[in-house]
């Protein structure tokens, strides 16, 4: 039997309503004579509430204890998601990761899939088992704890399965029918795409899209996974959503495909850092250490040998990164003069592979965002993706702006 995946996002599982909508999804698949696994995640606002209880609970906490449980929304939906197939008459069974077992590596929090024993899954669906329902976002460390794969990390479960178990297709319902130019929620403007290429997918993920995980776009590009983007709450057809495809396949040429954001991004600056070969490391090297995220990077010009450098990094990982910076200047490995925090920026990048081809369009991103008066505060470049800091008050003015000047509406 062919194999197909269909993964439910937070939103297309909030409500026993939703459940029962997106289980008859299913059921047609299977009425067409597909072998489905169903990827869930939790009910929207689950995580966010789980990971609530972690912080109020201890602020700098033990992270396999967070994966224990942050994990288990996941768990309740995928339970009531093969109750509600096996209601429809639709043979199903659920997993959690560690029954499957998704094998993962020990990166608690942020986990890598490693490996998916296939045996199982097939055994059942060799004895009539039509729907397997598997708990997203969670697998088994070698140390034989529960890990999670990051936030948004069903998607990277989805297309795990699919490469895994060859699947035909890889479907992602979510609460918008496709990838847009930019987030539907920040303008009206923004268009739907028939097709984006994996680079840009990759891109706009990592910049803050989250319609994908980003490590859910490596997965399908390297393993050829046929990655489709769609709505859970709008009519199902071939033609519905957005294809993630090889650069090949995608007609369109211009230099800005999309415009993503990040609003959790903060700023430290390190003052009066003494400048002498090695400090980079000795900042920096303490932070990778604590886990911490670091992104966009700027040492000032020395004067009288100090220094000052910036950083970002995720605003909830700000309280690391000081813990971090402080013991290593208590140890005697670094010495600055002050430590700021500038908790209210966001990230704004325009993403496209006309860049590589086409100049002007880092002028174009800064003239525009001069006429709206929205000053730069740390710019970052690679060969398809400009990103700038700005304070988070202009973030949607930003995002609409470069979208306009882009013409990203026009088809
Ligand atoms: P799910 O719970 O289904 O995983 P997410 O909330 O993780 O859904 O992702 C879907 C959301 O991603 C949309 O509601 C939308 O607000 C947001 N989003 C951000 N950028 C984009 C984009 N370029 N195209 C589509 N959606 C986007
Ligand atoms: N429930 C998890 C989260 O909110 C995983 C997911 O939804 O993809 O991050
Ligand atoms: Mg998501």
């Amino acid at each position: 039997m062919p194999t197909l995946v269909m993964k439910f996002g937070g939103t297309s599982v909030a409500t026993l309503d939703r459940i029962r909508r997106a289980a008859k999804r299913v059921g047609v698949e299977v009425s067409k004579g597909y072998d489905v696994i169903v990827i869930v995640s939790a009910m929207s606002g689950e995580t966010n509430k789980l990971v609530g209880y972690v912080n109020e609970t201890s602020p700098l906490y033990d992270a396999r204890e967070y994966d224990a449980i942050v994990s288990s929304g996941e768990n309740v939906t995928a339970g009531l998601m093969a109750l509600t197939l096996q209601e429809m008459d639709v043979p199903a069974r659920s997993w959690q990761g560690w029954q499957v077992p998704v094998k993962t590596n020990d990166a608690h929090a942020a986990a890598r899939i490693e490996e998916i024993p296939t045996d199982n899954i097939n055994a059942k669906f060799g004895e009539g088992m039509k729907v397997a329902v598997v708990a997203g976002f969670q697998g088994i460390g070698p140390d034989g704890r529960i890990t999670t794969l990051g936030r948004g990390g069903s998607d990277t479960t989805a297309v795990a399965f699919a490469a895994a178990f060859g699947a035909e297709r890889c479907d992602i319902y979510t609460d918008v029918d496709g990838v847009y130019t930019t987030d539907p929620r920040i303008t009206d403007k923004a268009r739907k795409l028939d097709k984006i290429s994996f680079e840009e997918m990759l891109e706009l993920a990592s910049l803050g899209a989250k319609v994908l995980q980003t490590r859910s776009v490596e997965l399908a590009m390297r393993y050829k996974v046929k990655l489709r983007v769609l709505s859970s709450f709008e009519e199902q057809s071939d033609e519905a959503g957005t294809l993630v495809c090889p650069e090949e396949e995608v007609m369109e040429n211009r230099p800005v495909s999309g415009v993503a954001y990040s609003r959790d991004e903060a700023k430290m600056t390190l003052v009066s850092v003494a400048d002498r070969p090695g400090i980079a490391a000795a900042i920096f090297g303490p932070l990778s250490d604590a886990g911490v995220n670091v992104d966009m990077i700027i040492q000032n010009i020395a004067e009288e040998g100090r220094t000052d450098m910036t950083f970002s990094c995720p605003t909830d990982q700000v309280k690391r990164a000081e813990k971090a910076l402080n013991d290593a200047k208590d140890a005697g490995e670094i010495n600055y003069h002050g430590l700021v925090a500038d908790t209210a920026v966001a990230k704004i990048s325009a993403v496209g592979i006309g860049m590589r081809s086409q100049s002007g369009v880092a002028a174009k991103m800064f003239k525009t965002l001069s006429d709206e008066g929205i000053n730069i505060k740390v710019i970052a470049t690679s060969e398809i993706k400009i990103s700038v800091l700005v304070d988070r008050k202009y973030m949607e003015l930003a995002v609409q702006a470069l979208h306009d000047a882009f013409e990203l509406e026009k088809a």
